[in-house]
């Protein structure tokens, strides 16, 4: 743990010493982040610290963030999942600075987004992010054909017209579409409408890409191919993505899956790949600052883990075990003829 906040704290060093100032965010994302020396592990590109977000409605607090912690690399494409409820649109909206946490830290690139004015997260919103909905509607302007619609961003920002109608080809282009870029959205499928709506969210330049359930009204095959895309825009721009989604099979198509519940991070899993093949995935889960660690509920379910769980200590492993087991070990945490049941003892025979 000490030596986690040593490397942290080395990190942070490095990066107030290397960092552009805060005026650079407005620079597309080749200008952020990149560590002074090869020595020190890169900075993450994100990074959460015990974010809190409590809403309050009237009398009632709904707390979605708990003391969440994350940490994004630069071009790595996320992937958030997580049951209805747990805090997968807060983070994301925090991060695409359309909220602002109750407590915590959350700094993207160089800012720190808690300190910035309103002008500040209005530009951070404009210049650094790049926003794909689930419904296109919000992508999309309906009437204005693909490339009018990936020329609006630039257009707002006061791009010219040459310049912007270049990057829109190119861009429909490395989104598998340009032969489409006449067509209104109506005249597109599902899948070539998310596409477009890829391409307009790269249109600024973003450093970070936030995608909300960008897969959710296409068919899984879709859904992969879409998914791959962003992994190949990451890749070619530079680009850091984060997906919310609530379909695990994401999973195969990103480089990481963070499942939060209950408005903390809890376990990931990890792509591993020798050169571009897939190998196979590492499972983690995640240990906080105070050594707490969150088991996934399937397993937890399927090894039969109640309330409590037993520890063994190996050489340089834990083992984790159900306290369900008979003959002078533990059944359900309860004693039950010498043993125990339900966390009570019972000496009946
Ligand atoms: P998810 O995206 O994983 O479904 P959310 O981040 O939308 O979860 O919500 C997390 C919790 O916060 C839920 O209990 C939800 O009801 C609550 N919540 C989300 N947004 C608001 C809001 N604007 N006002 C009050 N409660 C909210």
């Amino acid at each position: 743990m000490i030596k986690k906040q040593e490397a942290r704290g080395r990190r942070q060093e490095a990066r107030s010493k290397t960092l552009h100032p805060a005026s650079s965010i407005l620079h597309p994302p080749s200008s952020i982040l990149h560590p002074a020396s090869s020595i020190l592990p890169p900075a993450p590109f994100i990074v959460c610290d015990d974010l809190v977000k409590v809403y309050k409605t009237g009398e009632i607090e709904t707390v979605a963030l708990a003391g969440l912690d994350l940490e994004v690399q630069q071009g790595e494409v996320l992937a958030i999942i997580g049951p209805s409820g747990s805090g997968k649109s807060t983070l994301l909206n925090i991060l695409g600075g359309l909220d602002q946490p109750t407590a915590g830290q959350v700094t993207v690139g160089e800012v720190d987004l808690l300190g910035l004015t309103p002008d500040g997260l209005m530009r951070y919103r404009r210049d650094v992010v790049g926003f794909v909905w689930q419904q296109n509607a919000r992508n999309l302007l309906p009437y204005l054909t693909a490339f009018q619609n990936v020329q609006l961003p630039m257009q707002l920002r006061g791009v010219g017209p040459r310049e912007r109608a270049a990057r829109a080809h190119d861009l429909l282009e490395a989104v598998g579409v340009a032969e489409r870029l006449a067509h209104r959205p109506g005249e597109l499928s599902g899948g070539e409408q998310q596409r477009v709506a890829i391409a307009i969210a790269l249109a600024n330049g973003p450093g970070l890409l936030l995608a909300d359930e960008p897969t959710g009204s296409v068919d899984s095959q879709t859904a992969g191919t879409i998914v791959d895309l962003f992994r190949s825009l990451a890749h070619q721009y530079g680009v850091t993505v984060v997906i919310v989604t609530h379909d695990a099979s994401i999973a195969q198509h990103v480089d990481r899956t963070v499942a939060i519940y209950d408005g903390r991070t809890s376990f990931e899993r990890v792509r591993r790949t020798a050169g571009n093949v897939v190998v196979g995935h590492d499972e983690y889960v995640i240990v906080d600052k105070t050594g707490r660690l969150q088991l996934p509920p399937e397993l937890v379910e399927r090894v039969g883990i109640t309330r409590r769980a037993r520890v063994h200590v190996a050489e340089d492993h834990l083992e984790i075990w159900p306290e369900a087991m008979n003959n002078g070990t533990m059944n359900n945490g309860t004693m039950n003829n010498g043993t125990m049941n339900n966390g009570t003892m019972n000496n009946e025979q």
